[in-house]
């Protein structure tokens, strides 16, 4: 968790009132400090978060604000995002989302052209809410505070497609992205990785694969498909993208999960074990 200041230091600069902040939103970011100093825990911190959709609409609120402030006075930035990674972890601690906040990947270019064809992953419509806070600010985002976030919180994909279209069209994406968690699907797989092998930054990874990633098999498999009759089961490495994947460099963490917990769409513990050991042989390899 990169650190940062309390909110009662903030206070002291007289942020709150140059911000705007409401009062709600001020008796949570002051109750973040308590919790961080132990005086509350988690669970009551999260409570007063999702008893009151006044107090969540206030964080939300809070996040515009300071995107917006940062936008007019940038040698505010600091203290801005000061206030904004508390809100993130407000609600991170109120289940708005799972694990850590997933991260705006949409800019004003692309906010209309993320995936619809695959199944979202379960945690995909969790993350909706922080989503939608942030994406509707995302206009008022400037570049030093999306580079923030992408160093700092790892970014999810729903699918590879979704991956592919927010490389392509977001520089300040591809060139500070850390961790990714992406969901092992789509029919440009192959190109996907491509590009994410190619982000400077990249140090982690959590792959989520399922029944569906061997839905399209990459070129190998599809020619040799021709010849040999089609098996009851195909293995994870018969995948599209398999190739690219495994010239990924320099990551200091590998990850595969299973995406779904039901056993008719998940691929076996070995497979995903196998497929982890590929992966970390490789990719955590220096680049050269
Ligand atoms: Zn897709």
């Amino acid at each position: 968790m990169p650190s940062h200041r309390d909110f009662f230091v903030l206070k002291t600069l007289h942020l709150p009132s140059r911000l705007g902040l409401s009062n709600n939103a001020q008796v949570l970011l002051l109750a973040y400090d308590e919790y961080r100093r132990g005086l509350i825990d988690s669970a009551e911190l999260g409570r007063q978060v999702r008893l009151s959709p006044n107090k969540r609409q206030a964080i939300t609120n809070t996040i515009a604000k300071c995107a917006s402030y940062m936008r007019r006075k940038p040698e505010e930035v600091k203290n801005c995002i000061d206030i904004l990674q508390t809100c993130t972890e407000i609600l991170s601690i109120a289940g708005e989302v799972v694990g850590r906040p997933r991260y705006p990947v949409y800019n004003k270019k692309s906010s209309t052209c993320h995936c619809t064809k695959h199944e979202k992953p379960s945690w995909y419509n969790s993350h909706k809410f922080l989503n939608l806070g942030i994406a509707s600010t995302s206009k008022a985002m400037n570049e030093e505070v999306m580079k923030f976030f992408y160093k700092n919180y790892r970014v999810d994909f729903s699918c590879t497609c979704e991956m592919l279209t927010m490389l392509d069209s977001n520089k300040e994406l591809r060139e500070n992205i850390r961790s990714v968690r992406v969901y092992w699907v789509g029919k440009v797989a192959d190109t996907a990785f491509i590009k994410l092998a190619e982000c400077p930054e990249l140090r982690k990874l959590t792959l989520l694969i399922s029944r569906s990633t061997t839905n399209k098999l990459n070129k190998r498999e599809e020619e040799l498909a021709e010849y040999f009759s089609s098996r009851r089961s195909t293995r994870v490495t018969e995948a599209l993208g398999l190739d690219e994947l495994l010239t990924i460099r320099g990551l200091t963490d590998v990850d595969v999960q299973h995406v779904s917990l039901k056993v008719s769409e998940r691929r076996s513990d070995d497979e995903k074990a196998s497929l982890t050991a590929l992966l970390v042989s490789r990719l955590m390899q220096p680049r050269v």
